[in-house]
């Protein structure tokens, strides 16, 4: 999908938090039920939800934080606009030494996965 609206490419994809930071995970993750991206579209990425929207984790709390709801609109505009470019970006930063045995969390709302480089 192409934008007319140029998107800051994220510096790294993976990211963590204190809590993560304590326990060896890393994590990606797209904005919950929908975003308004750079270009004033509107992306839905839960378009199966219904009553869930109501109660989302990934919807309230520190999600709500402008910085966090940037960072994960430029994840979803990157994907959307580059989705080569950020599958070679997020392969590189899987290969870093700094995640060899680590977790990667993939979403906020859903599970994790191992990186076993
Ligand atoms: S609960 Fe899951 S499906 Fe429902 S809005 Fe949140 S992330 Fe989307």
């Amino acid at each position: 999908m192409s934008s007319s609206a140029s998107v800051t490419r994220p510096g790294r994809l993976l990211t963590q938090n204190r809590e993560m930071r304590a326990i060896g995970v890393w994590n990606w993750t797209l904005p919950a039920l929908a975003a308004r991206l750079p270009d004033g579209r509107t992306q839905v990425t839960c378009p199966a939800a219904s009553a869930c929207a109501r109660i989302c984790y990934a919807r309230n709390g520190t999600y709500l934080f402008p910085a966090v709801k940037a960072k994960h609109t430029a994840n979803l505009a990157y994907v959307l606009e580059d989705l080569p470019g950020w599958e070679a970006a997020m392969i590189s930063e899987l290969s870093a030494p700094r995640l060899a045995g680590k977790f990667i969390r993939v979403h906020d709302f859903l599970g994790q996965f191992r990186c076993v480089s």
